[in-house]
């Protein structure tokens, strides 16, 4: 399957897009559901103000947070899908473009030097995740990450035996973020895999739908978060997080990675699809 890489790049602008204006329907329906529910008047007036400003920028066209986030990408690429010309280089074209048209807030900068590329790029980043599929299409999510929620995540490397600590390590790593990651948040957790997999099956837990039900494990541990009273934004509630999705991945025997993702209500991602016809 060719595609056009001039049609591939703008299609990843527009992906970028509405991933920073359009908040998934998933996401939404969840925060006016909590509205909804949440019975502490400052919670819900923090909510209504959220639910607000998702319609503004939808409206209006505009990002939904000043912070725009780190580019972030997940791309599945089926074995027959054969573009013709260099993914990786026209992603990181298009997030050059975008930074310039939507536009997004330059975020991207050297770690030691601090000097800012100016236009979202830069060694490792956009960070895209590559996975082999079968098939003959090409799906891309863009899930811009921002850093109020990103800096509260956490990662310990158990003992295994301690594998009835997970919950509480949950639990702290969210008391301690309290409300700088602006609540209610998602929490991803990944278990298991290795130092580096364990986090990535985290960020990949944010991206469940919220719809997904949830195990007797999450159900216990988003109980838990909510009865902590942190509340939307941290100015106390009922509901600190709407959801949490735990994805595992078999582990070495002497080893229990845990890795915690923190998300932010502004929870977004969108994907695009290419080929799949013959
Ligand atoms: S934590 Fe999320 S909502 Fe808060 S400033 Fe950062 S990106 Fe925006």
């Amino acid at each position: 399957m060719k595609i056009n890489p001039n049609n591939f790049i703008w299609s990843i602008v527009n992906l970028l897009r509405k991933a920073e204006i359009e908040l998934p329907e998933d996401v939404k329906s969840a925060l006016i559901r909590a509205e909804t529910i949440e019975e502490n008047q400052v919670a819900k007036s923090q909510l209504q103000a959220i639910l607000k400003n998702i319609e503004l920028a939808k409206n209006h066209g505009i990002p939904m947070c000043q912070d725009t986030g780190i580019m972030i990408f997940f791309v599945e690429l089926g074995t027959e899908f054969h573009p013709g010309f260099d993914l990786e280089a026209a992603i990181k074209e298009a997030v050059i473009l975008a930074t310039a048209e939507i536009p997004l807030r330059p975020n991207a900068v050297n770690p030691l030097t601090r000097q800012n590329s100016g236009d979202n790029t830069g060694i490792g980043i956009p960070d895209i995740n590559w996975k082999l599929v079968p098939g003959n299409q090409l799906k891309i999510t863009a899930a811009p990450k921002g850093a109020g929620s990103e800096n509260m995540s956490a990662l310990h490397m158990f003992n295994p035996k301690e594998i009835e600590h997970i919950p509480n390590f949950v639990l702290e790593t969210v008391v301690n973020a309290g409300g700088m990651p602006c609540p209610p948040l998602m929490i991803g957790v990944g278990i298991g895999g290795s130092f580096d997999a364990a986090a990535r099956l985290a960020k990949e837990a944010l991206l469940e739908p919220l719809y997904t039900p949830m195990n007797s494990f999450e159900e216990e541990i988003l109980e838990a978060v909510n009865a902590l009273g942190i509340g939307c934004m941290g100015l106390g509630g009922s509901i600190t997080a709407l959801a949490v999705h735990v994805k595992t991945a078999y582990c070495h025997t002497a080893s229990l990675p845990v890795a915690i993702n923190i998300q932010c209500w502004a929870n977004r991602h969108a994907s695009v699809v290419f080929g799949g016809e013959e």
